[in-house]
């Protein structure tokens, strides 16, 4: 008898989950909607010509070795890193009051900063957007903080509830972490405009409170890296400290190389240099140190000059394809003239819509139709080709009327 034979089965992760169903389903025109990777319009994963380039050097260069990285990771990796996300002339990178840690990835760079303010922050309540992405509140728990929710979407308008955003942030308890999505909130693909980030940001300085920014789509949700990273240059800018999560899972197709790193601004290079030595003790106990490869691969494109320029167009090429696929479902739906607004596919940005269909119906078209989703109704735009629309378009159609 097993002495573990008092473990009960735990749920599939509600988001992993729909892959391991759609796996699961013969159909040959079943579709996933689930996953948030990009495929191409043939619905294939790709990996981005830079990242072949710059793998194919690092692998005929005799001298690299396999070597530990220092508790911290790859310096070049996180000075480029910090770069990428504040803006090559940032005063704050300037001052030396940055320090920036190698994590697993957008969520182990999200769990080492929460980690660390668990341990060394006077306040431990975290307020995240809702709805959010599936892991943040599993994952600030787990790192001892104790997580409560602002408004964030309006279902009336399909758009953002910014009147509620900012009575939540605004009676929010002086000192509290609020979790922000630095650009193409997911699931709700519904991003606050520059103005009114600006007036979220005046009453989080007003009320000290600390952001933590959930960077995970740079690049990807206006094709352009400066202006998906100006809310956080925002905040930056005022001089204030706050925390970042960088993801290059999506903007460089890393996914499963595990690239990302954490980069706590802070007010002076005193305190950055004491918070980067308790990052350490956080991270050494977890994993040691991070892997190399992946993070070899990210410092290789962001040093050169051509690589980079090359990636910025490849970046680009995938935003326009999923706004391009935004078109297409939209016209599709309207072509089919089924009921309801659906404007909000084309206003919504980044990899996911958020389409508004209820749990019953996302039920209903993957019984009825094979295709896949959460069952809050979000739909990937980058698993949809030009081949899948009328396929989508047509579950979409029968399930609302
Ligand atoms: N934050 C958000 C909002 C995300 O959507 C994701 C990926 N789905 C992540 C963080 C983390 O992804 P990863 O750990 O793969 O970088």
């Amino acid at each position: 008898n097993s002495v573990f034979s008092h473990v009960v089965r735990a749920p599939e992760d509600p988001i992993l989950g729909v892959t391991v169903a759609y796996n699961k389903d013969p159909s040959p025109v079943k579709l996933n909607l689930g996953v948030g990777a990009y495929r191409t319009d043939e619905g294939k994963p790709l990996v981005l010509n830079v990242v072949r380039k710059a793998e194919q050097q690092l692998v005929n260069d005799r001298s690299r070795v396999k070597e530990y990285l220092p508790i911290t990771g790859l310096a070049d990796f996180n000075k480029l890193s910090a770069k990428l996300i504040f803006g090559a002339d940032s005063p704050a990178i300037q001052e030396n009051r940055v320090t920036t840690v190698q994590c697993l990835s957008g969520t182990g760079s999200l769990r080492v900063g929460a980690e660390f303010l668990a341990r060394h922050y006077h306040q431990r309540t975290i307020y995240i957007p809702q709805p959010t992405w599936g892991n943040h509140p599993k994952v600030f728990t787990l790192a001892g903080l104790s997580v409560k929710t602002y408004r964030y979407y309006d279902p009336a308008t399909r758009g953002l509830n910014f009147q509620g955003l900012l009575e939540d942030i605004g009676s929010a308890p002086s000192g509290a972490i609020v979790l922000l999505h630095a650009c193409a909130h997911n699931p709700t693909g519904v991003d606050p405009t520059l103005q009114q980030w600006e007036n979220i940001r005046k009453l989080m300085r007003s009320k000290g409170l600390l952001p933590f920014f959930d960077s995970a789509y740079q690049g990807f949700a206006s094709g352009s890296l400066d202006s998906d990273a100006k809310p956080v240059r925002m905040f930056v800018a005022d001089g204030g400290e706050l925390l970042v999560a960088q993801s290059y899972a999506k903007n460089m197709g890393l996914y499963g190389e595990r690239v990302g790193a954490l980069s706590i601004v802070c007010r002076n290079a005193d305190v950055a240099g004491r918070v980067e030595s308790q990052l350490k003790l956080v991270i050494r106990p977890m994993y040691s140190n991070p892997p190399i490869h992946g993070a070899s691969i990210v410092a290789f494109i962001l040093k050169d000059r051509n690589l980079y320029n090359e990636w910025t167009i490849e970046l680009k090429a995938m935003a326009d394809r999923i706004i391009s696929m935004r078109r297409q479902l939209f016209d599709a739906l309207r072509a089919r003239g089924t009921p309801g607004d659906w404007s909000h596919i084309i206003k919504q940005i980044g990899m996911f819509t958020f389409t508004g269909l209820n749990s019953a119906q996302v039920a209903f078209m993957t019984k009825e139709y094979h295709i896949y989703m959460t069952s809050d109704g979000r739909i990937s735009m980058a698993g949809l080709s030009s081949k899948t629309v009328p396929h989508l378009a047509d579950a979409i159609h029968a399930a609302v009327t």
